[in-house]
């Protein structure tokens, strides 16, 4: 059970029990480097993350876990806002040098070069496989 933000700070690994400490654990902890931190509620504080897409102002759904909760509670959070991150980036990213030809995803999806949602080639040497934002 995590009662409070020292709880957090241990379940995570974070250096420190502050709110800046919890933030850049789950900012290093995810791919998308979601914002995170506890905030002071009337009762109880409460743990809040969000998803994050470089160079794109999307709003992204802010979800809040009151203490005391348990750890599955902070885990699917930080999973649904990095799960938000994917989506967005997935909507506003892609490359035409990628695939060239078009190509096909793993469910059989057919995209034209640098169409949104394409696969991007992890090798492609014009975005390094990190994709641009169209
Ligand atoms: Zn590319």
């Amino acid at each position: 059970m995590i009662n409070d933000i020292q709880d957090l700070a241990s379940y995570l690994g974070a250096y420190d029990d502050t709110s800046k400490a919890i933030a850049r654990c789950v900012y290093r902890g995810t791919a998308a480097g979601c914002p995170a931190g506890v905030e002071r509620g009337v009762d109880q504080d409460i743990f809040w993350v969000t998803g994050f897409c470089e160079g794109s102002d999307w709003e992204h759904e802010v979800y809040h876990v009151p203490f005391p909760c348990s750890p599955d509670a902070i885990g699917e959070a930080i999973e649904q806002a990095e799960k938000d991150s994917q989506e967005t980036w997935d909507a506003t990213h892609g490359c035409d040098k990628c695939h060239p030809e078009g190509t096909g995803d793993e469910w059989g999806n057919v995209f034209a070069p640098g169409e949104v949602g394409a696969p991007i080639n992890p090798d492609c040497p014009s975005c390094e496989g990190a994709g641009i934002i169209l």
